[in-house]
């Protein structure tokens, strides 16, 4: 065999030993431990090592890379992990994003990958009808609802600044007019990374006071708009990463509209309220914002890395974000996805979300964000009958709760326990945070193969674990 042929019988090996270690992985999923096992320095050691001279075939490499990493791996895309907001994935988005890697298509342009840029077309609208946002919005495909917030945002200072009179793209922001960015006292950390990465900085940000479940209050918001001259961009939440509280979007989009100024809202996954029918009075207004950013490897259920960026004026994020070179052809007529995102080069990550959506449909999708809230109801019930103090309006997704000794103590430190034994036990995930001054554990069910009895069974271990802790064992 020549060096060719080897390399593709390798290949078509690797590939089939990685369907096999995909399957077994897959099919273990529901009764490994859902957190990992290894410590992290025995992970570095088993990969690690100085980069060997000399090369070794693809199928043992991928064996070897799958022993190695097997027990640092999370079950996150199992039906019993519960941490921050992270989703599994769907069947046919999973498969899809196997043919993705076959594929190896670069999104960036039409010219670079034709199939690629038709099917954001396609699935840039689908997603459009599905959270009832404008229909002429454009769309960017990004890696997750960081870069999302960043994308809409960059539209925003965009269209605030030209409005002024400036250039912003030509002229950065130096002695550009000031623009006032308002943001919520429980805004994402993401909304202060892209406001750094933007120039605005955070400490210049007004916070707008919010409600006990996080809500932003329009009272508050009004009050800081009367005081605010110039270009002004209102940041507002739909899902906060804690309660999953909604910000009033209807009132504060009929607020920042009557000053003039830019509404963008942060949906990572409250945005998909929208598609379920008895969640959509949640995001009542969502339609009337300027920009939206969303994740799709949230709730929807497609494999990292997925999130999507909106712009309702056409145009606005070709100006903010186009990049040209003698090099970079176009081809008239068809979309070019990176006039849309700040990347260039970019993942084909359209086909997963094509796959899913289609596997599921527009009532499935409606479904899947019904159930996991049922589920959040079901699982917070049980909890507070257990004994936790629920602390949030169970109205999404999330639920958060503490734990506080029953004859009077130290409930931070009993919620960090329990914590600590759910996640070292491994039946289910979850993380602390705090809550208003106080220690919580927060869960989320995001996952599309959350079933009843894993919400029981997961109720059932945490309560096992505060009576553990409660007993001093
Ligand atoms: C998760 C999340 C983000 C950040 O999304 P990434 O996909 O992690 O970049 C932003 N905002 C909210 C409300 C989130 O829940």
């Amino acid at each position: 065999m020549d060096t060719l042929e080897r390399i593709a019988s390798e290949r078509v090996a690797a590939l089939a030993r990685v369907h096999d270690l995909s399957r077994e992985f897959l099919r273990g999923l529901d009764e490994r431990p859902v957190g990992a096992v290894a410590p992290f320095e025995d992970l570095v050691g088993a990969l690690g090592g100085p980069l060997p001279e000399r090369g070794t075939e693809p199928v043992v490499i991928v064996e070897q890379l799958a022993a190695a990493v097997e027990p640092g791996l999370m079950a996150s895309a199992g039906p019993r992990y519960f941490g921050f907001v992270i989703g599994g994935s769907l069947p046919a988005a999973l498969a899809a994003d196997w043919l993705t890697s076959a594929w190896d298509q670069n999104a960036g342009l039409a010219a670079t990958s034709p199939a690629a840029n038709a099917v954001e077309a396609v699935v840039a609208e689908w997603l459009k009808d599905l959270a009832g946002l404008p229909r002429d919005a454009d769309v960017g495909f990004v890696t997750g609802c960081q870069m999302a917030n960043f994308t809409g945002l960059v539209a925003a200072r965009h269209s605030v600044l030209a409005r002024a009179g400036w250039d912003v793209e030509e002229d950065g922001l130096q002695g550009a007019p000031a623009v006032n960015v308002l943001i919520g006292e429980e805004a994402h950390a993401t909304i202060l990374s892209a406001l750094r990465m933007l120039g605005f900085g955070t400490r210049r940000a007004i916070r707008v006071a919010a409600d006990a479940q996080g809500r932003m209050r329009t009272d508050a918001l009004k009050a800081a708009l009367a005081t605010l001259r110039g270009p002004t961009i209102v940041c507002a939440q739909a899902g906060n990463v804690n309660t999953g509280a909604f910000d009033p979007l209807d009132e504060i989009a009929a607020l920042t509209r009557s000053h003039g100024a830019w509404l963008h809202v942060d949906g990572a996954f409250g945005l998909w309220a929208a598609a379920a029918p008895s969640r959509r009075h949640l995001v009542r207004g969502l339609q009337d914002a300027d920009s939206w950013a969303t994740d799709a490897h949230k709730w929807l259920n497609v494999p990292y890395d997925s999130g999507i960026a909106f712009v309702r004026e056409r145009g606005l994020m070709v100006q903010a974000l186009h990049k040209s070179a003698a090099y970079l052809v176009r081809m008239g007529g068809a979309r070019d996805g990176a006039d849309y995102t700040p990347d260039a080069s970019r993942r084909a990550r359209g086909f997963a979300l094509w796959a899913g959506l289609r596997s599921l449909g527009k009532d499935g999708v409606a479904e899947l964000v019904e159930r996991c809230c049922a589920l959040a109801t079901r699982l917070a019930d049980r909890l507070r009958q257990g004994g936790a103090r629920l602390l949030n309006e169970v109205v999404l997704n999330q639920v958060l709760v503490r734990f506080e000794p029953r004859g009077g103590g130290d409930g931070d430190a009993l919620t960090r326990a329990v914590t600590a034994r759910i996640q070292r036990e491994g039946v289910c995930w979850a993380s602390g945070t705090r809550w208003r001054g106080q220690e919580a554990l927060r869960l989320s069910v995001s996952n599309w193969s959350t079933r009843e009895r894993d919400v029981d069974r997961s109720a059932d271990a945490i309560l096992a674990a505060l009576r553990a802790e409660e007993a001093g064992r």
